[in-house]
């Protein structure tokens, strides 16, 4: 992996912890939450210490998608707050602490200033990656929390279509303008095989994230299928890669995970 070992670390903000990786997208819908929490759980099943911090304020779906939705965190001593633990991996997500509506009427700062006590307040512990699922757009919010987190990089989230890699220019711009490395970009939902013929339809077009990646050279880390599997496992908790792990769906995600 590109960044094992690199020095993008969380530095003096989070010593116990060697890489902090970003998932961003240009826009919401296209899947980064889903890839955040399997790239997340690849890497743990691969013998790394992994936490995931959902930092998507318009949407946290990470407590649904790792089957902790009516969990809440305990704090030990009344300052920080233990994470929670699913499928291998280390757990916090602002939905956890605010009901969807409120954060949305938060101003900027406030909403930064309660993700940054999610990366900061939280018992991470020593860990491999942190993995960031970030809210989608290019707002000031990811962007100041791109920037005070100081991470290794960045992988960007797409779907085959134009107006979705439109989206992703502007996502590149951003982590550039912060110095962020894009490690690169995942294309998603990016072919339908039917179940009971086989054949591949492509919904969304295709190739559309190979082709971003090229423009912008930058590797193409992977293509995941449009799968009912997908979204009945976010769904119900139990992420693809830890539920159906031989399947086409988490080995997708498990190469993207080998190519970060
Ligand atoms: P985002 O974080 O970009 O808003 P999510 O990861 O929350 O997107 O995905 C949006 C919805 O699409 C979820 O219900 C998820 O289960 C579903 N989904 C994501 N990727 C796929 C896929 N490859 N196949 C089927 N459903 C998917």
């Amino acid at each position: 992996r590109g960044v094992a070992g690199g020095s993008g670390g969380g530095g003096a903000l989070l010593p116990g912890v060697k890489n902090i990786l970003l998932v961003g997208a240009g826009k919401g819908g296209v899947g980064k939450s889903t890839v955040a929490v399997n790239l997340a759980v690849s890497l743990a099943q691969h013998g790394a210490k992994v936490g995931l911090l959902d930092a998507d304020f318009y949407g946290p779906s990470v407590p649904l998608m790792t089957g902790l939705a009516d969990k809440r965190p305990v704090s030990p001593n009344g300052k920080t707050l233990d994470p929670l633990i699913a499928h291998g991996i280390k757990v916090m997500s602002i939905g956890f602490l605010v009901e969807a509506d409120q954060a949305l009427i938060w101003r900027g700062p406030m909403l930064h200033g309660a993700l940054m006590q999610l990366v900061r307040d939280v018992n991470w512990g020593d860990l491999d990656y942190l993995i960031l699922d970030l809210p989608p757009g290019t707002g000031d919010v990811a962007l100041t929390l791109s920037q005070s987190v100081r991470a290794a990089g960045a992988v960007l989230v797409t779907t085959p279509q134009d107006v979705a890699l439109a989206d992703v220019v502007r996502a590149k711009q951003m982590f550039d303008k912060v110095h962020i490395p894009v490690l690169g970009i995942v294309e998603n939902m990016s072919q339908f095989i039917c179940p009971h013929c086989s054949k591949a339809t492509h919904i969304f077009n295709h190739g559309g994230g190979r082709k971003a990646a090229e423009m912008f050279g930058i590797p193409f880390l992977g293509e995941i299928p449009l799968d009912l599997k997908v979204r009945e496992s976010g769904d119900l908790g139990v992420p693809v890669v830890a539920g159906a792990k031989d399947s086409l769906e988490a080995k997708a995600f498990q190469e993207i995970a080998r190519n970060v």
